[in-house]
């Protein structure tokens, strides 16, 4: 057996086991919040693992797929393309960058600045395409992290949900990694209760709530979450490549 079939089979194997298992952490955290299963969208994260993860993902019938590098989606994109795939661009993005997001993306979750929003626009009207954005808010306050404090996502939204090309889907968090319910909780139900302050100033931005990982996702599937965005439970640690989070 070839090298990459072996890596393909690893990956297809390991998913028959992992994917049932993410799907029941979903299914028993919405039974425990009284939610639906099916208002929780499962963002699959290939990031740094090879496009075999992605063969393995799409066989297994998953659709949503995100990663956090541009040059690593469009890697995977020219590999596997974009029919029968939603991309989802989950990481930062440099402004320079944001044209070509849009001949790759279909979401990005990582609306981080108004510059950003507004070159994504831009791009956008220039592909003749529209683009589903979530904005990003630090809602732990840690210096690494990017994203619009609470206020000035308050106090931007307008210049956001104006910009045409770009149509604001809701907003995205990434909670502080650690363990503690209470901190994890504080994060997620920062993030639901500002966007119901945002739907009393504007009705020109959706509902779409794209909090929880791997470590976090049941509290965050409690505190609202509409996407969960998902790599070391469905596709086992990442490769180690020195510039992964
Ligand atoms: C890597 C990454 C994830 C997935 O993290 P896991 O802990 O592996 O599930 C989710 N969101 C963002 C923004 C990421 O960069």
């Amino acid at each position: 057996m070839s090298t990459v079939e072996s890596v393909t089979e690893t990956y297809a194997t390991r998913l028959e086991r992992t994917l049932p298992a993410v799907r029941e952490r979903i299914a028993g955290a919405c039974e425990a919040a009284g939610r639906d299963p099916a208002g929780v969208r499962l963002v699959a994260v290939s990031k740094a693992h090879p496009v075999e993860a992605v063969d393995a993902a799409l066989a297994a019938g998953l659709r949503d797929l995100g990663e956090n590098r541009v040059h690593e989606l469009e890697e995977k994109v020219a590999a596997r393309g974009r029919d029968g795939v939603t991309w989802h661009m989950i990481g930062h993005i440099q402004s320079r960058k944001a044209r070509r997001v849009i001949d790759l993306a279909d979401w990005v979750h990582s609306v981080d600045s108004v510059k950003l929003a507004e070159r994504l626009s831009a791009g956008a009207r220039e592909a003749g395409a529209e683009v589903a954005g979530l904005v990003q808010v630090n809602t732990s306050g840690e210096a690494s992290k990017s994203g619009f404090s609470i206020e000035a996502a308050i106090d931007r939204i307008h210049e956001l949900t104006e910009l045409p090309g770009l149509r604001i889907e809701g907003l995205m968090t990434m909670a502080p990694f650690v363990d503690d319910e209470r901190v994890l909780s504080q994060a997620f139900a920062g993030l639901r209760s500002l966007l119901e302050r945002l739907h009393g100033v504007t009705d020109a931005i959706g509902a779409q709530l794209s909090m929880g990982m791997t470590n976090d996702l049941e509290v965050a599937i409690r505190e609202g979450s509409t996407m969960v965005r998902i790599g070391t439970a469905l596709f086992g640690e990442r490769p180690a490549t020195g510039s992964m989070q």
